[in-house]
C-alpha cells in the first residue's frame, strides 16, 4: 500500500489533490468494466493495472495536523511515504518549519515542498532540512500529471529503499549467529596450548578474518538502524580526563601489528573537567576516525589529542598516511563512498565516516577533515557544550 499525505490552508486544494487519485480509481473501475464486456474470455482481459490505484491519500489544512497523523502512521506497517506540504499555511506553521518537524519524526519520508512564484527563499528552505535527496520544490500553478508522477516515483523510490535496507537488516543479521559460533570456535582454539607456530598462525588469521567480518557486519547494521530510527542522542556526565586514557588504551590494540606507527596521545591542555555528551556515540566516531587512520597509515605516527576551543570541545586525530585527494573531501562522508586509488586498498564498505556524520548531525556538533596527499590527514569532531560546562 502507498501513503501520501496533503497539508494546505485551502480546503478546495486539498479537495482537488484527493480527487487527482479518485478520479484514477474510478476511471480504472469504469475500464475494467468495459474491458469485462469487450473481451468475453477471461485470459484476454487487459493485465495492467492502474498504479494510482493502490494510493491512501491523507490531508490535513494545517501543519500540525498533518505532522500528527504522519506520527500516528509511522507506528503501522505502512508509514506515510510522501507529504506534499504549501509553503504558507495561517494561522499555524509554515511548510518549512512544518517540514522540519517532520523530517526530525521520519528521516526518510520524500518532502514535496509546494510554493508559489512568489516565495523566494527555497535556497534558505533547502539548506536548513536534512536529507536533501528526499527533498523536492514544486511551483505552483502545478499540472495534475506532475502530482500523478511525483506521487508515483517517490513512492517507488521510497519503496526501493526500504527494500534494500531491509535487505541489508536481514542479510546481516542472519550472518551475526554463524559468525559468533566462528568466533567462539576460534577463542577455544587460541587458548590452546598443544600447537604449533604454524597452527597458531593458522588460527591466528582465522580470528582477524572473522573479526574484520564481524566489524563489517556490526557497520551495516548500524548504518541501516541509523536510516530507519534515526540517532538517539543521549548525554551522560563524562570525566574527560578519564574518559581520553580510556580510549587511548582500547585503541592501542589496533596498532599491534603496525610496528612502523606509533600511536600517541597529546597531553597538552587535555581538558579533565566533566563535560555532558552522549559517551557510547562519541566513542564509536573516534573508534571509526582512529580505525581509519590506523588501516591507511603505513609508517610515521597517529595522535589523538582533546582541547576546548571556545564553545566546543574538540578532538582530533592526526596521522601521517596517504592523505585525501582534495575534490574528495566531501565525498568520503557519504555512504559507500571510498577513495579508489592504490594506497587506498584496505577492506571496508565506506560507511564508517557516514556513521560519524549522521552521529555528529544529531549531537549538533562537526566533522571537519584537512588532508595532503602525500602528508597526512586531520579529522576533527567538535561537540557543542552548555555554558555551565
Ligand atoms: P572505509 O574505511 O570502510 O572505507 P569510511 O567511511 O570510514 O569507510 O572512509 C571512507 C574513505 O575515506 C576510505 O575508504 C578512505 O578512502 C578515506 N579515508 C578515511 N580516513 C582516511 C585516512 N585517515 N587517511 C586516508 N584516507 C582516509
Amino acid at each position: 500500500m502507498k501513503k501520501i499525505i496533503f497539508i494546505d490552508d485551502e480546503k478546495e486544494i486539498l479537495n482537488n489533490y484527493v480527487r487527482i487519485f479518485e478520479t484514477s480509481k474510478e476511471s480504472s473501475s469504469e475500464l475494467r468494466e468495459l474491458a469485462d464486456g469487450f473481451f468475453e474470455l477471461e485470459e484476454y482481459r487487459p493485465a495492467k493495472s492502474n498504479p494510482l490505484q493502490d494510493f491512501t491519500c491523507f490531508t490535513a489544512s494545517q501543519g500540525e495536523e498533518g505532522i500528527e497523523i504522519i506520527r500516528k502512521e509511522l507506528q503501522t506497517e505502512t508509514p506515510i511515504q510522501i507529504a506534499f506540504i504549501d509553503m504558507r499555511m495561517p494561522p499555524g506553521i509554515d511548510g518549512k518549519e512544518c517540514a522540519k518537524r517532520i523530517r526530525a519524526l521520519d528521516p526518510n519520508i520524500e518532502i514535496v515542498i509546494v510554493t508559489a512564484y512568489s516565495d523566494s527563499n527555497l535556497e534558505e528552505v533547502s539548506c536548513e532540512l536534512d536529507a536533501q535527496d528526499k527533498l523536492l520544490f514544486l511551483k505552483k500553478p502545478f499540472d495534475i500529471q506532475e502530482i500523478r508522477q511525483l506521487a508515483l516515483n517517490l513512492t517507488t523510490k521510497y519503496n526501493n529503499e526500504r527494500i534494500k535496507d531491509d535487505f541489508i537488516s536481514n542479510v546481516s543479521h542472519e550472518l551475526k549467529t554463524p559468525l559468533a559460533t566462528i568466533l567462539g570456535f576460534y577463542q577455544l582454539l587460541d587458548d590452546e596450548t598443544n600447537l604449533s607456530s604454524e597452527q597458531k598462525e593458522y588460527i591466528g588469521l582465522i580470528g582477524k578474518s572473522a573479526k574484520l567480518m564481524q566489524g563489517l557486519i556490526n557497520e551495516l547494521i548500524c548504518s541501516v538502524e541509523f536510516k530507519k530510527q534515526g540517532v538517539e542522542i543521549e548525554k551522560n556526565q563524562v570525566n574527560l580526563g578519564h574518559y581520553i586514557k580510556r580510549i587511548y588504551r582500547s585503541l592501542g590494540v589496533l596498532f599491534e601489528n603496525n610496528p612502523e606507527v606509533e600511536f600517541l596521545i597529546d597531553s597538552n591542555n587535555l581538558p579533565t573537567q566533566n563535560y555532558s555528551f552522549d559517551e557510547l556515540k562519541i566513542t564509536q566516531c573516534i573508534n571509526n576516525i582512529v580505525g581509519n587512520a590506523a588501516k591507511f597509515t603505513t609508517k610515521g605516527s597517529v595522535k589523538l589529542s582533546c582541547t576546548r576551543l571556545g564553545k566546543w570541545l574538540e578532538f582530533t586525530i592526526v596521522d601521517t598516511g596517504p592523505g585525501i585527494p582534495r575534490e574528495q573531501l566531501d565525498f568520503i562522508f557519504g555512504k559507500f563512498n571510498r577513495v579508489e586509488n592504490k594506497h587506498h586498498q584496505t577492506p571496508g564498505l565506506g560507511l564508517g565516516l557516514s556513521v560519524v556524520k549522521s552521529i555528529m548531525d544529531a549531537h549538533n556538533g562537526k566533522v571537519l577533515v584537512e588532508s595532503e596527499e602525500g602528508v597526512g590527514s586531520r579529522f576533527s569532531i567538535l561537540i557543542p557544550i552548555n555554558s555551565q560546562e
